[in-house]
């Protein structure tokens, strides 16, 4: 079997949908169980709409369902005839009441907890999943939904919910398996789950390819796809750099680095279920479905190119503490960490000097109280605004003279932390968030130039 995932872009209307089923039509024969996002966009519509309820704005969050509920009524009824379309409205109608009383609870309490964020925001994908299993169904694919909430059982952490391998595997099992068996297709959304006693969650953004990738090991898939809008994974963000190349193969270890450092495409997490089960990757364009897309897979053949892919990663801030008391006395570190794990507070880049550590965070939200517990030992001074540019390759690995071309190539632009090292596989630094496109047109030209024909198209 194997498993296709189709993101926003890939069902984000009537059009996309159907094309993403001809995609699932052609493929039959290979047992397929098909993930979906949400529409495009609808996720950041959800998250706008329980905020304005939660601010106490009840006409703009009924308002913005109101827009939802057309675009989505509009899209079924090009999608189904007449018929399919009269019950599967009644659905929809039903489905965006509920979502209406409760933007309106959320409205008369004034506060929009993550529990509830969660339940709101998994609309995106029970209705997309809903539309797309029926849309296959009038497409006449023998098809079937299946309730995320059954099958990706998570812990209770609303908005980061850490997906129970062990549970997923043997439901997936035990709901997808016979329904494999059967010859119909297994339609489910991606990135909501639910506890062991069915609360609504969700697994964090873009996590609807890690979805997939559960799901693919849990059933042995031969193939992980993931079609996307772009031909797969870029030396760059295509968006940045329109001269970005694809490549064609990627060992796991780079993809994670990439998708961890920015790369959009793939959710970081991904490749966990695929190196667990050993099952290969494959990155593919939905508007093109001819091009064959990146393959990512445990070994890539050897290249010549010195790196695979930049990424970047804005909305950094940079967090400088200064030991007051003493110099690096023993322990001054553990210290440290220990108040970032307090607030689960996770560090990506580290320097250190002999008085101080500057570190790098992806959400400010909880430095104030670092601050206030580091008093004591440290001062705190953060700013924000910054990014982490990655440039990540195999064959960086013990070569002379890399860092000496990335900071040449940089040329005037101002590097305020760098880091290299602790993967071996990329070189990492930090610079103010305006600089970014620049940064990567640079890098890229430098190192881009004549790309090795073996990995990048
Ligand atoms: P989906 O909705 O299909 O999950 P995403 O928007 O999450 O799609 O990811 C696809 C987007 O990722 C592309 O449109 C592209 O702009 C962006 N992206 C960022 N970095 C890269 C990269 N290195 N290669 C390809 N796409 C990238
Ligand atoms: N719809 C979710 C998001 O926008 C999950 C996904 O698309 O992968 O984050
Ligand atoms: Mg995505």
């Amino acid at each position: 079997m194997i498993v296709m995932k189709f993101g926003g872009t890939s069902v984000m209307d009537a059009t996309a949908i159907q094309r993403s089923c001809s995609i699932v039509q052609g493929r039959l024969d290979r047992k397929p169980v098909v993930v979906v996002s949400a529409m495009a966009k609808v996720t950041d519509q959800l998250l706008a709409m329980g905020r304005a309820a939660g601010a106490g704005d009840r006409e703009q969050a009924l308002q913005l369902s109101q827009a939802l509920r057309d675009r989505h009524y509009k899209t079924a009824r090009e999608l189904l005839g007449p018929a399919a379309y009269e019950q599967f409205h009644c659905t929809l109608e039903q489905e965006f009441d509920v979502l209406d009383e409760l933007l309106r609870g959320i409205a008369a309490v004034g506060e929009l907890s993550p529990r509830t964020s969660d339940y709101v925001v998994s609309y995106g994908e029970r209705l997309s999943s809903k539309m797309c299993a029926a849309a296959f169904s009038a497409m006449g694919v023998n098809s079937a939904l299946v309730d995320a909430r059954e099958v990706m059982i998570t812990d209770g952490q609303h908005t980061k919910a850490v997906p129970q391998i062990e549970e997923i595997d043997a439901r997936a099992q035990a709901i997808m398996g016979p329904m494999l068996e059967a010859g119909c297709v297994p339609v489910v959304g991606g990135f909501i789950g639910a506890t062991k006693d069915g609360v609504q969650t969700t697994i964090g953004r873009g996590g609807s390819d890690y979805s997939a990738a559960l799901f693919g090991a849990a059933l042995n898939a031969e193939v992980i796809e993931i079609w996307t809008d772009v031909d797969g994974m870029m030396t760059t963000d295509p968006r940045i750099c329109p001269e970005a190349r694809r490549i064609k193969v990627i060992s796991f270890e780079e993809a994670a680095e990439l998708a961890y450092f920015g790369a959009k495409v793939l959710h970081p997490a991904t490749v966990l279920p695929a190196i667990r089960k050993n099952i290969p990757v494959r990155v593919l364009n939905s508007h093109n479905p001819a091009n064959e897309g990146t393959l990512i897979v445990a070994r890539a053949p050897h290249s010549r190119s010195v790196f695979k892919a930049i990424a970047a990663k804005k909305g950094i801030t940079i967090v400088d503490v200064c030991a007051t008391q003493m110099l690096m006395a023993h322990g001054f570190l553990r210290q440290l960490f220990e108040v970032f794990d307090r607030y689960r507070c996770s560090v990506d880049v580290v320097a250190t000097s002999e008085v101080s550590v500057s570190m790098t965070v992806d959400s400010a939200q909880a430095l104030p109280r670092i601050a206030a517990d580091l008093q004591k030992i440290a001062d705190v001074h953060f700013k924000e605004r910054n990014a982490i540019v990655c440039l990540v390759g195999e064959n960086i690995r013990e070569k002379p003279g890399i860092a000496a071309q990335v900071f040449g190539a940089l040329g005037d632009i101002n590097v305020c932390m760098i880091s290299q090292g602790a993967s071996e596989i990329n070189i990492t630094f930090v610079i103010d968030e305006a600089d970014v496109p620049e940064a990567i047109r640079r890098l890229h030209k430098h190192f881009f130039a004549a790309p090795d024909p073996e990995v990048f198209d």
